[in-house]
C-alpha cells in the first residue's frame, strides 16, 4: 500500500496514475531510440537476433533494477522487435494456479508474457511455472484424494519476460530458469539529458540546454522522473513565463517542489534526518527507519536508500544503515568525530 504522500512523490520512480498516457506517448519504441544501457542493449541485440535465426521464440529474460529505469520500454521493443504479441500481467495480479493456466493456454507460439513485479508471484503458481517455463507444459491436476490424477497440457513456444525491483527476493529455481538476466542500472546525467531532449521534442516543449542539464541533475538518474520533472516544470512555464522553458525559470520551479541539487526531496531528507536526529547518524536497522519515518520497509529499501546509496549519502553495513560524512555535509551538518570508527 501507498501512503498519500508517495501517490503525489514527483520524484518517484515507481509508476503513478497520471504517468499512463506520459510513458505512453514517451516511449521509445525501439533499441535505436532507447537512450543509454549500452551493454545490455548490445547483448539484447545479439540475444533477438540468434533466436531470429534458429527461429525460435527468444529464451526466457529476466530484467531486475529500480523503478522507472526501463523495463518495461525494453519488454515492449522486444516484443515490437521479435514481431510477436505481448501480453502483461504481474506477480500480485496471478492470484490462483487457474489464473496462470487461463493466461498460459491462450498464448499463441511465439507471444512474449511480461509479468511485472515477478518477485510477488506466489509460492504455488510458481511450481505450476516450473514446468511451463522448461518444458511448455502445464500439469493440472483433476480430483481430488486418492483418485486425482494429473493432466499434462502442451504449451505454445512462449517467453517469459520477467521484471522485478527486488532480485534477492526471487527463489533461486526461479531465476535459474531465465536464460538471461539484465540488470539495469541507474542513468548517467548526459543520458538522462539527452532523453529529456528527446521528450521535450516530442511533447513540442522548448526548453534550453542549460534547463536540460538542471533537470537532468535532479531527476534522480531515473528516466521516468526526469519525463514527470519536465512536464511538470512545463506547466510551471506556461502559469509563470512564456511557456520556455529556461534555467532560471526551472531553477524556480524546482525549488518550489522542494527538489534540491542532488534530486532530493522533502521524504528522502525526512528520513536521513530522522535517522540523523533520532538515532545518531546509525548504524540503525530498516525496520527501525521504516517505522520512525511511517513508510512500509519495503518502500524504504527499494525506493529511498538505492539512490541515496548511488549518492554515497546512506550506506548499508552489516549493523545497519549509516549517514556518510558525504551525507551530513548534504544536510548542512558537521559530521561526528567517531563517524569513521562507526563505520567500521
Ligand atoms: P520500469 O518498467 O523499469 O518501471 P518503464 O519502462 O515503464 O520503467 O519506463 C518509464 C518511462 O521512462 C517510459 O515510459 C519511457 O518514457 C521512459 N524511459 C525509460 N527508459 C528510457 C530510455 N532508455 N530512453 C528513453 N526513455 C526511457
Amino acid at each position: 500500500m501507498k501512503t498519500e504522500d508517495q501517490v503525489d512523490r514527483l520524484t518517484s520512480g515507481e509508476a503513478q496514475s497520471t504517468d499512463n498516457v506520459l510513458d505512453l506517448t514517451l516511449r521509445p519504441q525501439s533499441l535505436e531510440e532507447f537512450i543509454g544501457q549500452n551493454k545490455i542493449k548490445d547483448s539484447l541485440h545479439i540475444f533477438m537476433e540468434a533466436a531470429r535465426r534458429r527461429s525460435e521464440p527468444v529464451e526466457h529474460v529476466l530484467l531486475y533494477g529500480p523503478p522507472g529505469l526501463g523495463k518495461t520500454t525494453l519488454a515492449h521493443i522486444i516484443a515490437k522487435q521479435m514481431g510477436v504479441n505481448i501480453k502483461v500481467t504481474s506477480g500480485p495480479a496471478i492470484e490462483k494456479a487457474g489464473d496462470l493456466a487461463a493466461i498460459l493456454t491462450n498464448l499463441e507460439e511465439g507471444d512474449i508474457l511480461f509479468v511485472d513485479e515477478i518477485h510477488r508471484l506466489n509460492k504455488l503458481i510458481e511450481e505450476v511455472l516450473y514446468p511451463a517455463m522448461e518444458d511448455y507444459a502445464l500439469d493440472i491436476i483433476i480430483g481430488k484424494g486418492p483418485s486425482a490424477r494429473t493432466l499434462r497440457l502442451d504449451l505454445p513456444r512462449f517467453t517469459i519476460l520477467g521484471a522485478t525491483t527486488r532480485y534477492n527476493l526471487l527463489s533461486s529455481p526461479l531465476r535459474d530458469r531465465f536464460g538471461a538476466t539484465y540488470h539495469l542500472t541507474y542513468y548517467n546525467k548526459e543520458d538522462i539529458k539527452k532523453i529529456i531532449t528527446r521528450s521535450a521534442m516530442i511533447l513540442k516543449i522548448e526548453i534550453d540546454s542549460g534547463a536540460a542539464e538542471l533537470l537532468a541533475e535532479r531527476s534522480r538518474l531515473t528516466p521516468r522522473v526526469a519525463n514527470r520533472l519536465l512536464k511538470r516544470v512545463r506547466d510551471y512555464a506556461q502559469v509563470k513565463g512564456d511557456g520556455i522553458i529556461s534555467h532560471a525559470l526551472a531553477h524556480e520551479a524546482l525549488q518550489m517542489m522542494e527538489i534540491d541539487g542532488a534530486g532530493l526531496d522533502a521524504v528522502d531528507r525526512r528520513i536521513m534526518e530522522i535517522i540523523v536526529e533520532k538515532f545518531k547518524g546509525g548504524p540503525v536497522g530498516l525496520s527501525s527507519i521504516a517505522a520512525a519515518t511511517g513508510e512500509e520497509t519495503g518502500t524504504v529499501e527499494e525506493i529511498y536508500e538505492p539512490y541515496l546509496m548511488q549518492l554515497g549519502l546512506l550506506m548499508r553495513t552489516p549493523r545497519g544503515r549509516m549517514i556518510t560524512e558525504n551525507g551530513y555535509k548534504h544536510l548542512g551538518l558537521k559530521p561526528p568525530d567517531d563517524l569513521q570508527q562507526r563505520l567500521m
